[in-house]
């Protein structure tokens, strides 16, 4: 009998309380706190020159190490974040970081060179988004020329003027814009000639079928045409076999960013893969190369 009534209320209980939506509010609840308990922190991700594998820049990526779940992926936190407005909070908080990162390699005269950040549409339509990087900037009096900021589609179906101006304001200032997971949103040509934005990044989508469907490639080179056109940079996301970048490498697309030359690090690690002149592939094969 007991075992019954046990066997019933767990039944019960896995349908009304199933663990992902269990989940899915505690982490809501606990993301409120994750800034001032100080379980947020940064990884960097290179982008190396597609030609010779030179690390050109990196992107922050932030991660959550929470109390309970360990490791949350940017891919969970980052939604509820932007439903319940904490992103703006987040994104400030990122902003701040990358740029006292830098402040403190010039201080400790280690390598140098440019950060991107994702910037959520939320933020950049803000009114005092702007304000704030300015602010930031001079706190930190860190060259802007350091900073790109990442934005997507999504972000420029916004209102025109307030798209526009905002991305004329930090052009002034000399921050870089680059054009995220491009290929996915509500692409319009209409935006890249509209706008200045000095980057494409073709989203991994494209990428992971390069080699496997004929039409993946189609659109990737031509993206890369598009973009050098345009005379805009073009960055391949999501790089992971050697196949891949030997497309990208016959197709001239300017950098690639992915598994194949390094997953996301944190701090220490970024630095010492700076120092490296030259980072090379490191899929399967090229291992099994080395160990040969
Ligand atoms: P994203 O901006 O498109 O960043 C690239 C994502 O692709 C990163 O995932 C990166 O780890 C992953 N990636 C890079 N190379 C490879 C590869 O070769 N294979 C595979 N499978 N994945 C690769 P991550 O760090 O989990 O971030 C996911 C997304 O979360 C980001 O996509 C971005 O949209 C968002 N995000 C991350 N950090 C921030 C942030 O500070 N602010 C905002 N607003 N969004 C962020
Ligand atoms: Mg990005
Ligand atoms: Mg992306
Ligand atoms: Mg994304």
């Amino acid at each position: 009998r007991a075992k019954e009534i046990g066997k019933n209320n767990y039944q019960i209980y896995s349908s009304l309380l199933n663990i992902s939506s269990y989940k899915l509010y505690a982490l809501e609840r606990d993301l409120r706190k994750a800034i001032e308990n100080n379980e947020f922190f940064l990884h960097f991700q290179p982008r190396v020159d597609a030609s010779t594998g030179t690390i050109v820049s990196a992107e922050a990526l932030l991660r959550w190490r929470h109390p309970e779940w360990g490791i949350v992926s940017p891919r969970e936190f980052i939604p509820l974040a932007e439903e319940n407005g904490l992103i703006l909070e987040i994104g400030d908080w990122v902003f701040q970081q990358v740029c006292y990162f830098i402040k403190s390699w010039e201080q400790k005269k280690l390598s140098i060179i440019p950060i991107s950040i994702n910037i959520s549409a939320q933020r950049f339509l803000k009114n005092d988004f702007i304000e704030t990087v300015k602010k930031v900037l001079k706190e930190t009096k860190i060259n802007p020329k350091l900073i790109e900021f990442e934005i997507t589609e999504t972000t420029l179906i916004h209102h025109e003027e307030a798209v526009s101006s905002a991305l004329q304001l930090l052009k002034e200032m000399g921050i870089s814009i680059a054009l995220d997971d491009f290929g996915t949103g509500y692409s319009s040509l209409t935006y890249l000639k509209q706008y200045p934005i000095d980057t494409i990044k073709i989203d991994r989508s494209f990428i992971r079928n390069i080699s496997v469907f004929g039409k993946d490639e189609m659109i990737v080179k031509s993206i890369i045409f598009l973009a050098k056109g345009l005379q805009m940079k073009v960055v391949a996301e999501g790089v992971e076999t050697n196949e891949q970048l030997s497309f990208l490498r016959q197709q001239e697309c300017d950098e690639i960013q992915g598994y194949l030359f390094s997953k996301p690090v944190a701090e220490k690690e970024f630095q010492s893969l700076l120092n490296k002149t030259k980072l090379k592939p490191n899929s399967q094969l090229s291992k099994m190369d080395e160990m040969v």
